[in-house]
């Protein structure tokens, strides 16, 4: 009797707790969703992207895209040398040009080919919000000028630090980690990305 009783006294203290939790968890994905959904449509509207090219560019709103072109295309030895300089036209145009060309030679320096069908390149303001980024993913304080993450096949840039040099390299980074079935050491990736930006006139 007395085991009966504890027994249904465990049962109704379990009972009582399952549901105190099946509350809590309704009442924390009620409040969490508008949120979460604020939060996309947020940055849904301050991001832009030009498609048309090899790579997808996503930039941020207040990016000048006439910076950017001007910026990925300023190495007279590759633009002009090896490759010509983008023709006329926008600057859309003209940065999916310069990333066109970039990615066509790194392939032959590489001598690596992978498709690279989701490939992003996402352009921020300032190095700030690009390193602030990267805190909200890893939770790690960076000073970085740029980075490749393979998890999201994207590279993270800024109008402040872009460049051929920054695009080489991070660029360099994208086809090493494409091409192997499993992802090389980041210090082989690092060497072999150093070397695309180092010979991209060769
Ligand atoms: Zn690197």
């Amino acid at each position: 009797m007395i085991i009966g009783k504890s027994a249904n006294n465990i049962y109704n203290r379990l009972y009582a707790i399952f549901n105190i939790a099946l509350i809590a968890f309704i009442c924390i994905f009620t409040l969490y969703q508008p949120v979460c959904a604020a939060d996309n449509t947020s940055e849904q509207e301050s991001w832009s992207v030009i498609n048309g090219g090899s790579v997808k560019v996503y930039y941020e709103q207040g990016v000048d895209l006439q910076v950017i072109s001007r910026k990925i295309a300023q190495r007279g030895l590759f633009f002009g040398g090896v490759f010509k300089s983008p023709p006329d036209g926008t600057p859309q145009e003209k940065i999916i040009y310069s990333a066109d060309r970039l990615v066509q030679r790194i392939k032959d320096i590489l001598g690596m080919y992978p498709q690279l069908p989701d490939l992003t390149i996402r352009i921020f303001v300032d190095r700030g919000g690009m390193n602030k980024e990267y805190f909200k993913m890893f939770g790690v304080v960076v000073d970085y000028d740029s980075y490749y993450i393979h998890a999201f096949r994207t590279i993270f840039t800024s109008e402040d630090d872009i460049s051929v040099s920054v695009m080489a390299h991070e660029l360099g980074h994208a086809i090493i980690d494409s091409y192997f079935s499993i992802v090389p050491p980041s210090k082989v990736s690092e060497v072999l990305a150093s070397y695309v930006d180092a010979h991209l006139e060769d």
